[in-house]
């Protein structure tokens, strides 16, 4: 069913599509299929709610997102299995995520007590200047299936807080877990017509309302490079805000002066991240000539003894891929790299049996003797393939970490402080860990510079996304 206007609705044309567990085939259910009629109508009742809303003190409407995280809390459970069902994240995983997601419910449930205004003096006398924010008004969102429910609270939680009504349309492999979130936002009290949920098959036409109406003025997209340009250029004709979370090719690097086990176990962890389908998922990992041995003898122990499998059985450490596709661009990658020179030290094929078959599983793969002109070197590689570069000094690697489109992750290990500051100084990624693979939280920042994106979500920047600035200057 849609959420329009605060009601549990069928598509306007009663079409359907099916939601499936990617490790089975199984299918999980079915779900309303929207298309240009019903997303013209979530939009036309966001636009409605948004004038009362808006009008909501700041703590009412923080009382309303911190009832959504005490429920998001309560259900994190229930609402985990789900997401391994649906997404395919191991249970552990899943559970990670929902904490994460509900801590943007609690983050912005706060920060909606915060937006501060600003009083500036005047160079007149008789002058006085004001700084006000105000929501931006009907705020269209557009999220991933990785992150099926973070990436929707991401959004959702700093644009009520901040007094904007919302429209969202979640990933096409994911909605029964955006239907949960929405229901869960629902029960905690959020007002008929302020959160419209259109799930669809066919992104086209919801895109489409969405940047062709005016009364939209935000739009927040959390994908692919190749999507969030159409998007911000469609965005730009009517000067629609946009917020843009792309994809990323996190650089890894790994000086002598670490210690290689440690950062190899690091490395592990954070490329298997979902199966390595997270946007901040190392994809080259640069390590000094000299303990290069080490780090990728640590690194092929680790993803040998990984089990893969469906995320629900216990002891599964990897789930599988979200699609063919998905698998097939592993190949093509392996494929590449071998041609030109790599060798692989684990993994590098399709997983099959009768555990594997139904589901799209990839082994867990470690690639030595990486050079620039492979494709695992440019593409974002969404997947367990772990590449290992080799680098002899400091500049040469700082040089090949940043020649890349893409900025979003990037990563370092090294036990000296100056090299550490100096490096993060160097590397154009908008987030850096430092000897730390889990550089994120509903505090700070999340965000990308060059090709991953524009703006930042949660911390106190992430509200100020769906409010605008407003200057009053006034004479006495
Ligand atoms: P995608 O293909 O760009 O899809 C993302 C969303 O956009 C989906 O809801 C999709 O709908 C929709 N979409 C596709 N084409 C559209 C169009 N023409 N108009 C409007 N909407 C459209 O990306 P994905 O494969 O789902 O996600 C993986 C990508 O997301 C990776 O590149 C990853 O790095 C990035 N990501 C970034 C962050 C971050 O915070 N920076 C976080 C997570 C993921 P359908 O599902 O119906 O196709």
């Amino acid at each position: 069913m849609l959420f329009i206007d605060g009601a549990w609705t069928p598509a306007a044309s009663g079409r359907e599509f099916a939601s499936r567990d990617p490790a089975s085939g199984e299918v999980l259910g079915t779900v309303a299929d929207a298309g240009r009629e019903d997303a013209v109508a979530a939009v036309a009742a966001a636009q409605r709610a948004f004038r009362a809303w808006s009008k909501q003190t700041a703590h009412q409407r923080s009382a309303v997102l911190h009832r959504a995280w005490q429920l998001m809390t309560e259900r994190r459970e229930e609402l985990a299995t789900l997401m391994t069902r649906e997404q395919g994240k191991p249970l552990k995983m899943a559970r990670n995520e929902v904490g994460y997601a509900a801590d943007f419910l609690l983050w912005f449930a706060e920060e909606a007590k915060r937006v501060y205004g600003e009083t500036i003096p005047s160079a007149r006398a008789d002058q006085r200047f004001i700084v006000m924010h105000q929501p931006v008004g009907v705020a269209a969102m557009i999220t991933p299936w990785n992150y099926p429910i973070s990436m929707l609270t991401r959004k959702i939680a700093p644009a009520l807080a901040a007094g904007c009504t919302v429209v969202v349309k979640p990933a096409e492999q994911t909605p029964l877990c955006a239907i949960a979130t929405v229901k869960l936002l629902e029960e905690a009290g959020v007002p008929a017509g302020v959160v419209n949920l259109v799930t669809s098959s066919d992104p086209g036409p919801i895109g489409d309302v969405m940047l062709g109406e005016p009364a939209v003025r935000k739009i927040s997209f959390t994908g692919s490079t190749e999507v969030g340009k159409v998007i911000a250029a469609r965005a730009a004709e009517q000067m629609k805000r946009v917020s843009l979370e792309l994809g990323g090719h996190a650089p890894f690097l790994v000086f002598n002066d670490a210690d290689p086990v440690h950062a190899a176990k690091g490395a592990a962890a954070i490329k298997l991240l979902n199966t390595g389908q997270a946007c901040i998922c190392p994809n080259r990992l640069f390590v000094q000539r000299s303990i290069v041995e080490p780090f990728a003898a640590t690194l092929r122990d680790r993803l040998e003894k990984v089990v893969a499998g469906h995320g629900l059985t216990s002891g599964v450490g990897v789930g599988p891929l979200i699609d063919e596709q998905a698998l097939a661009k592993m190949q093509r990658q392996v494929d590449d790299a071998l041609a030109k020179g790599a060798e692989v030290l684990a993994g590098g094929k399709r997983l099959t049996g009768p555990e594997y078959d139904k589901g799209c599983f990839w082994e867990p793969t470690v690639l030595r003797g990486v050079t620039p002109d492979m494709l695992v070197y440019r593409e974002e590689t969404f997947g367990p393939i772990a590449p290992i570069v080799e680098f002899d000094d400091e500049d040469e690697v700082l040089e090949m970490a940043n020649d890349t489109t893409y900025g979003l992750a990037s990563y370092v290990y090294t036990r000296d402080l100056s090299r550490a500051l100096r490096t993060a100084e160097a590397l154009d990624f908008g987030i850096i860990g430092i000897n730390d693979v889990n550089p994120t939280s509903a505090a700070v920042p999340f965000g990308g510079i060059k090709e991953s994106g524009l703006g930042r979500e949660g911390a106190r920047q992430g509200i100020h996304e769906y409010l605008d600035e407003k200057v009053c200057g006034i004479a006495l």
